[in-house]
């Protein structure tokens, strides 16, 4: 029997702030590895008793008005906090702060494309809460480590529109991609910045009411994402296929063995036993207020996407690569303003020498606004290039020096004489090689063509690359033709 798959996701990003939501601890820790345990924490954070929550963390409201505002999610004028009661080690207070009854912004989509096609993915809605801290458990013991207790979380939660673990993958990407475009989270999944929950059902077919679902918390991957929800819906099949139902529960994802550990039937609503938060007032949300966090929004990775591969006619994954990071996207389009030739021949040296400089171990900075090769060098080295200045097989080795020196194209060419030679000092290189070699030149004459290549070879040599392959094959030919 054939089902159709359900997927909505609940996903928690961290946002970017320098202290937590409502004490003034750092949340350096989301950042850092190696912070010891519990280092940055407080009464508040650690929910001593009498303590009470400070005003919320104002640029947390920011960065989170500013993601609502990118997706068109609506922002509600006023937003309330609750608390969410339930018993864990690594929640002190008993308690987390969140939004229940009045979320800061209901609706919006997301946009991503998959596989060359367009989809929009509509959101429920986003809220702001308190994130609780870690805890594990170690040769026998329980440890707790309070640093992430109280980091600002937004939420996000999506109809249950996705229909395929890939969908869910590539619909989670593309929202990573999101927040770090708008500079409102790292969005690093192995830190931690950005965790989601998978919640999935199957129906016999798209006209049947939504099946019972279960949840897969906590996925802190892009790949346990995909693999959890495949391992789901199996068995789900496996389930319904055997006379069996669908209970609602939660499940644990264990990548080590790939499997789902079910655990307890899922708390319902009821059990968290929501209340207005009494320490905190609501947050108002002017327009002035939401039109300073939006300032700047840029073009959104799926529209810029979709733009290069129409107007620029790159290849849908070369265009991947390039959108990736707004960083590089914006490099790229910093080339591509003052380079006059072919915006493909660009992307290709985008691609392929600056993206390998910057993953380079070698290379002792990481991102690309400390690239000694900006984008006025590289346009400069293209168009050299392309003017015959200097000849192609050049290129990454100027690339190279201005990694190294930090000069201009046009100095290093200068200082390093890489200019091609002058004609007739060429014809003066191609008559020795010709007379050195004329074993190659009698089978040249005799008819075979192939070992033109060494001859140019050893032209090539004689220049150390400075000549112009072509150029030299068409006086080769004449050379030799004329012996
Ligand atoms: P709950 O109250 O159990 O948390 P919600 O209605 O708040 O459920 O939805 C939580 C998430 O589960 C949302 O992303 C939603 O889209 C998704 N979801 C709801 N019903 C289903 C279903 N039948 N199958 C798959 N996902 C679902
Ligand atoms: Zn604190
Ligand atoms: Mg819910």
């Amino acid at each position: 029997m054939n089902y159709e798959t359900v997927i909505g996701l609940e996903i928690h990003v961290q946002l970017k702030t320098q202290s937590k939501l409502f004490c003034g601890c750092s949340t350096r820790s989301a950042y850092e590895r190696d912070v010891p345990p519990n280092r940055h924490i407080c009464p508040i954070c650690t929910g001593h008793p009498g303590v009470l929550p400070r005003p919320i963390n104002r640029k947390a409201v920011e960065l989170a008005v500013r993601l609502a505002s990118a997706v068109r999610s609506s922002i509600h004028p006023e937003s309330d906090f609750d608390r969410k009661n339930y018993f864990y080690a690594d929640l002190p207070k008993g308690y987390q702060i969140t939004q229940h009854g009045k979320p800061l912004a209901e609706g919006g989509f997301i946009d991503f494309i998959l596989d060359g096609i367009d989809q929009r993915i509509d959101l429920n809605h986003m809220h702001l809460e308190e994130d609780p801290g870690k805890s594990k458990i170690e040769g026998g013991v329980w440890l707790v480590d309070m640093n992430r207790c109280g980091v600002p979380l937004v939420e996000i939660v999506t109809q249950p529109d996705l229909r395929s673990a890939s969908e869910a993958a590539a619909f989670v990407t593309e929202f990573r991609r999101i927040v770090r475009y708008l500079g409102v989270s790292e969005g690093n999944m192995e830190m931690g910045n950005l965790r989601c929950d998978a919640n999935v059902s199957i129906r016999p077919s798209s006209s049947d009411p939504l099946g019972v679902k279960t949840e897969i918390k906590n996925l802190n991957s892009i790949r346990f994402l995909e693999d959890a929800v495949n391992w789901e819906i199996k068995r789900q099949i496996r389930v319904l296929n055997a006379g069996g139902v669908i209970k609602q529960i939660t499940i644990a994802w264990d990548d080590q063995v790939k499997e789902g550990q079910l655990s307890r039937e899922k708390e319902s609503e009821a059990d968290y036993r929501y209340f207005r938060e009494p320490n905190l007032i609501p947050v108002a949300i002017s327009e002035a207020f939401i039109a300073d966090a939006s300032i700047d929004l840029p073009e959104l990775p799926a529209r810029r996407l979709r733009r290069y591969i129409r107007e620029h006619e790159i290849s849908p994954s070369d265009a991947v690569t390039l959108i990736d990071e707004r960083s590089v996207a914006d490099y790229f389009e910093s080339v591509l303003m003052i380079y006059s030739g072919a915006t493909k021949r660009a992307a290709d040296w985008v691609r392929n020498h600056v993206l390998r400089a910057l993953n380079d171990p070698e290379n002792a900075f990481n991102q690309i606004n400390e690239l000694p090769v900006t984008a006025e060098y590289l346009a400069e080295l293209l168009d050299l290039m392309d003017a015959g200045v200097i000849s192609d097989a050049l290129g990454p080795q100027i690339f190279q020096k201005i990694i190294e020196t930090g000069r201009s194209p046009k100095q290093i060419i200068e200082q390093e004489g890489l200019r091609p030679p002058e004609e007739d000092d060429l014809i003066q290189i191609i008559d020795q090689v010709l007379a050195d070699d004329p074993e190659t030149v009698r089978r040249y004459r005799e008819g075979n063509d192939k070992v033109l290549n060494r001859l140019i070879g050893q032209v090539m040599k004689q220049t150390r690359g400075r000549a112009d392959a072509q150029k030299v094959r068409c006086l080769l030919i004449e050379r030799a033709d004329a012996l």
